[in-house]
Formats: structure tokens, C-alpha cells, sequence
């Protein structure tokens, strides 16, 4: 691995954009990590395919961040390069918008609205960015982003770049084929209607609230620790894994700064300075709790990014 020789291989402005040395806690929603060796923001194909290439070329270990907001990032950092997807170019055609992954997903629910369009508001609220919400089918109020794809603009691990249809990520519960391939979402275009955008943005505002009232807007967190549990018999909805941890008597458990959160058993926050060696006792503890009182095992939805992980 030589980081070095990745630099030296950089363009003037390629170099005035990567960035040594940058803190993961800063990256991430959880505020917990240490130093990543080279972060490097794509704001286009072309940036992609050249830092992934020369990441490759050096041997270098490489991840993909979008807003951070699912991953927990460990204290010794992370010894690779970071291709935080920026792209945020957005484009209307009718009711088909295309949307660059890099941008923050609950605005570009906004700008939808604004544009006349609906569909999308049901997800509003969640953080992070459009790549790490269709790369993960984040969802929420039983739809999921996957419903809306029509294509998407992937980087892959080989270099090529290519248009891909919603067969290729096999959209199923937070996940898909591409979440752990390697290949990098620069582009999406979703298909949204044209509706009702007043009883929309309602809903919107709704959704919103809902979220101020149940989840941790003011502290440190990576949402949902754990995946809900499957269905108990087919056409019903999954069982909420805060459900099972709420029961197994896990809300007091705290590791240093790491607490599970009050008002939502399934979510861990960061009072302070929590270390991730603190999270992951915490969540180990509340995933025995759930194995010893029910004799299920719960399955981290958060993202572990390490030397060793990533
Ligand atoms: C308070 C709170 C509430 C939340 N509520 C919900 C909810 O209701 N529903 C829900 O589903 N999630 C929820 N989440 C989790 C999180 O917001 C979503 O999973 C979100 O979609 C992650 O997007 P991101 O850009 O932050 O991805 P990141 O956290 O940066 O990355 C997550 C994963 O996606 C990959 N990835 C990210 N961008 C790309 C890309 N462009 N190309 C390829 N891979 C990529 C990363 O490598 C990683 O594996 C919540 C989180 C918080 C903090």
C-alpha cells in the first residue's frame, strides 16, 4: 500500500481536493472514529473512476461514504482511501428526476416537492445522502427508496461505468446486491408522480415531527442499531427489533458516552466522547440481552468501518 505514490500521481487540482488525515468522527452522524488516510470527494464519473483506479494501482484499501449516518467508524481510523460521493447535480424530465448520489436525500425530497413532483415524502426526514439511501433501500412507513428507481449510474470495482436497472441491486429489507460489491453510485433517476404536493408536504411535515418526537435529533447517533425482524407469517409487517430489546430491559445500558437512547431501544447515541470500542460492548450487551430472553439473533443494520471491515 502506498499512499504516497497516490498522491504523487495527483493532478494540482486533484491534490487541492483530497484531503489527509481527516477525521471520521466528523464524517459520521455517530461522531465516533478515527483519522481516515485519504479522503477524496467525487463529484463526477471521471473523479471516480480515477481515484478508485489509482487507489487500486497503489493497493490501497478503499470505501465509499455518503453522509455517514449508518456507520459506526473505528477509533484507529480508517488506513485507506474514502471516496465520499459528492455528485449533486439534479435534473428534471416530467416526472423523472435525475439526482447526483451525493445529494442530501431529505432535501432532494424537498427540492421534488418544489418541482411539483410527490412520492417520496413518506422518507422524509431521513438523513444521509440519495447514493447511501438506494445502495442500503433505506425506508421507513412501509415504503423503501427501490420503489422509485427507474436506472442508476454505477463505477465498477473493474473501472467501467455503466447504466444499471433496478434488477441489478435486488432491492430487498436495507439491502441490496451493490451494497458490498465495491461499485460506486454517482447517479440516479427516479420516477415520481405528479400529486397532490399540498397533502404531501403535510405529510412531509408529519413525518418530520414524528421523527422529533421519537428519535434522537439532538444527540449523536447511526439510526437503528439492529434489522427488524422478519414477518411472523407471510403479508404481515416486520416485528420491530426495539420491540425485542425494549423487553429484554436494555434502555438503562450505557458503555462510557454510549447510551442506548431513551426514547428508542434500538438506537445507540453518543453523549460525549464515545469511543467505538464503547458502542460495540454496548450493542454486544444488547444483542445478548435479546439472545439470552428470547433466544433470537439480532443482526447489525449499521455499517462497522475498520481496518479489518472496510
Ligand atoms: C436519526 C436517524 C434516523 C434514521 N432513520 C432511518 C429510517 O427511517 N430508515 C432507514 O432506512 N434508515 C434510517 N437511518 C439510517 C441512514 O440514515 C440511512 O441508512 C441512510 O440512507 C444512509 O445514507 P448515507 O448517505 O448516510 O450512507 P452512509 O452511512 O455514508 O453509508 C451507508 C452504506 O452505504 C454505502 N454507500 C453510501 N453511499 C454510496 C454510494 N454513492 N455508492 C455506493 N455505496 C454507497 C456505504 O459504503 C455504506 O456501506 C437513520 C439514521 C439516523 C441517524
Amino acid at each position: 500500500m502506498d499512499v504516497q505514490q497516490f498522491l504523487n500521481a495527483l493532478t494540482p487540482e486533484e491534490r487541492d481536493l483530497v484531503q489527509p488525515g481527516v477525521s471520521l468522527r466528523g464524517l459520521t452522524t455517530l461522531r465516533v472514529g478515527g483519522p481516515a488516510a485519504l479522503v477524496c470527494p467525487v463529484h463526477n464519473p471521471e473523479q471516480a473512476r480515477r481515484f478508485q483506479a489509482l487507489a487500486t494501482e497503489n493497493d490501497i484499501p478503499q470505501f465509499i461514504l455518503g453522509g455517514g449516518s449508518n456507520i459506526l467508524a473505528d477509533d484507529q481510523g480508517f488506513d485507506g482511501v474514502v471516496l465520499k460521493v459528492e455528485a449533486d447535480r439534479l435534473v428534471q424530465q416530467g416526472e423523472v428526476l435525475t439526482a447526483g448520489a451525493g445529494l442530501d436525500f431529505d432535501q432532494l425530497i424537498a427540492r421534488s416537492l418544489d418541482l411539483g413532483l410527490t412520492g417520496l415524502e413518506f422518507a422524509s426526514g431521513i438523513p444521509g445522502t440519495l447514493g447511501g439511501a438506494i445502495v442500503g433501500n433505506a425506508g421507513c412507513y412501509g415504503h423503501e427508496i427501490g420503489e422509485f428507481l427507474l436506472d442508476a449510474v454505477v463505477l465498477r470495482p473493474d473501472g467501467r461505468i455503466e447504466t444499471v436497472g433496478p434488477e441489478a441491486f435486488g432491492f430487498r429489507y436495507r439491502e441490496t446486491d451493490l451494497r458490498e460489491t465495491g461499485h460506486v453510485l454517482l447517479e440516479a433517476r427516479l420516477r415520481l408522480q405528479r400529486g397532490d404536493v399540498h397533502s404531501a408536504a403535510d405529510s412531509r411535515a408529519e413525518k418530520i415531527a414524528d421523527r422529533r418526537r421519537k428519535h434522537p435529533v439532538d444527540l449523536p447517533s447511526a439510526g437503528s442499531w439492529f434489522r427488524n425482524l422478519p414477518a411472523p407469517a407471510p403479508g404481515e409487517r416486520r416485528q420491530a427489533a426495539g420491540k425485542f430489546l425494549e423487553q429484554a430491559g436494555v434502555q438503562q445500558m450505557h458503555e462510557g458516552d454510549a447510551h442506548v437512547f431513551a426514547k428508542h431501544a434500538n438506537m445507540i447515541v453518543n453523549t460525549g466522547k464515545a469511543t467505538s470500542q464503547e458502542v460495540l460492548t454496548l450493542a454486544a450487551r444488547m444483542k445478548q440481552a435479546v439472545s439470552e430472553k428470547f433466544d433470537l439473533t439480532l443482526i447489525e443494520e449499521v455499517r462497522y468501518l475498520s481496518d479489518a471491515t472496510g
